[in-house]
Parts: C-alpha cells; structure tokens; sequence
C-alpha cells in the first residue's frame, strides 16, 4: 500500500490499491471486500490519503481490543 495509490470502494469504502482495484475491476466488475457490483471507473485515487489513512488508524484504534490501555 502506498499514499500514491490510496483509493476506497465506493460501496464499501474499505481502502485498497487503485491499480491493483482497477485491474480486478477491469476483470470482474465485483469488489473483492464486499462483493457488490463496482465499475472500474468508480474507483478513484483519494484526494486526501494521509488523512484517510489516519482516520482509518483512528477507527481501527477505537474499535480494536483495548488490550494495552492499562499498562
Ligand atoms: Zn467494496
């Protein structure tokens, strides 16, 4: 995964590489996450992916196991 190539489904919204997303797409109009339909002209690089990637590490932190919250 590289910023360069940050991009989302647009169903799901799961965040995944625009080459390899458009290239499954290309072959198979389906998103390999949530299995609905995906033109591969719906996929687009973010506008914003550090942002992105920050507030997926944000939700990722939020709704994981607060394991090491206490030590
Ligand atoms: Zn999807």
């Amino acid at each position: 995964m590289v910023l360069s190539e940050w991009s989302s489904c647009p169903q799901c919204l799961m965040c995944c590489n625009y080459t390899d997303m458009k290239r499954v797409l290309e072959a198979e109009p389906l998103c390999p996450i949530c299995d609905k339909q995906v033109s591969p002209m719906a996929v687009v690089i973010s506008s914003n992916p550090e942002g992105e990637f920050k507030a997926l590490c944000e939700l990722l932190k939020d709704s994981g196991p607060a394991k090491d919250e206490q030590n």
